[in-house]
């Protein structure tokens, strides 16, 4: 799996979109770059991948994707450093995640140089779209689909890999209000909630809409047996301070092995601030709200890092969360923001 390529092919955009594009007030995934990465798999094997124009793609009707939902994806990030230099975040990291959910979906797995070097191509191509200013950052979306053909319910023969990209200012605004869910849960044991699937999201919409119909922004999604354990935030992992150690959800077949979270665990270690891995019941974290040792609750994941909880909602009750000066969610943002983009020594070896 780990053939090797020295060449990708490049077929350039005649006219260019960036002159269009306001870099100051970016949003987040709204508009794409000039070029994408396309690979194909068919005849049984992934042929060369190639940057080519960002372009709509034509399927048939009858293509697997539709009907079946064989589609998986990553996100990651490319920051621009002051002087020019082009950093990732562990993105081999997201490489394998991509192929521990593809196996999942029978989705035939990448070579491991088809994303890496396809990924330095396409950036060094469109390097001119990666934005400098604090907080924006070119969201890279690689994903793979079946587009191959048949109303037949089993794996399709043809897929396509691609990588589209888009530069992108923060992903939400302010501290988030979330509803505890009880009720609708986004995965379950032998389930798909380990992999980056499309049809994980397209579940979550639906109990989504309604939290925030009820006014608030995201839910707290809790395991499917019980509901009475914390897993994770709308589509981030979640992370509890109560007095003043750091607990997080073990990985589970339900939850996603996110690198954000894997990544403040090995930082918050260093900080010697005491973490603890291990189930966190709902009950739990009422409790330390009621008796205020609940200090802090965030969520963390690649588009927004780390995103404050301000309140939760649970059982028609509403609890606020305190305001902090010295909130580990602030200082892990700051060291694994400052790692990403080349503002302080790298000792994890993470940057590329
Ligand atoms: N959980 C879910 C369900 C997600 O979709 C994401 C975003 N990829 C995360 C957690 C966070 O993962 P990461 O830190 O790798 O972005």
């Amino acid at each position: 799996m780990s053939a090797a390529i020295n060449n990708i092919e490049i077929q350039k955009a005649k006219t260019s979109k960036i002159s269009s594009i306001d870099f100051d007030n970016l949003s987040f995934g709204k508009v794409f770059s000039d070029h994408m990465l396309l690979c194909v798999y068919k005849d049984g094997m992934w042929q060369l991948p190639k940057v080519v124009p960002y372009q709509p793609i034509t399927l048939d009707p009858s293509s697997k994707i539709f009907h079946y939902g064989q589609s998986v994806f990553e996100g990651l990030k490319a920051y621009k450093d002051t002087d020019e230099n082009i950093w990732l975040f562990r993105p081999e990291d997201n490489f394998r995640r991509l192929n521990i959910s593809s196996k999942r979906l029978s989705i035939p797995e990448l070579p491991e140089d088809y994303f890496m070097a396809g990924l330095k191509t396409l950036l060094q191509v469109d390097r001119d779209w990666i934005p400098k200013s604090e907080g924006s950052s070119l969201y890279i979306r690689p994903f793979v689909f079946a587009s191959g053909n048949g109303f037949h319910a089993s794996p399709a023969d043809e897929y396509m890999f691609i990588i589209a990209t888009a530069p992108s200012g923060s992903y939400f605004s302010g501290k988030l209000k979330v509803l505890i869910e009880q009720t609708y849960s986004r995965s379950a044991n032998g389930g798909v909630g380990f992999a980056k699937a499309g049809g994980n999201y397209a579940g979550q919409f639906y109990p989504t809409q309604l939290a925030v119909e009820k006014g608030y922004q995201q839910v707290i999604w809790t395991d499917d047996t019980t509901h009475e354990y914390i897993e994770e935030a709308g589509a981030m992992n979640i992370f509890v301070r109560i007095n003043d150690t750091l607990i997080t959800a073990p990985i589970s077949d339900r939850i996603l092995d996110g690198i954000t979270r894997r990544s403040i665990l090995e930082i918050a270690k260093t900080e010697n601030i005491p973490v603890e891995v291990r189930k966190i019941s709902v009950k739990e974290v009422v409790e330390a709200s009621k008796n205020g040792t609940l200090k802090e609750m965030f969520g963390a994941g690649t588009a927004a890092v780390i995103s404050p909880i301000a309140a939760f909602g649970h059982e028609d009750k509403d609890y606020d969360l305190p305001t902090l000066e010295n909130s580990y969610g602030a200082l892990l943002k700051k060291r694994i923001t400052d790692i990403q983009t080349n503002k302080s020594e790298d000792p994890f070896g993470w940057r590329v």
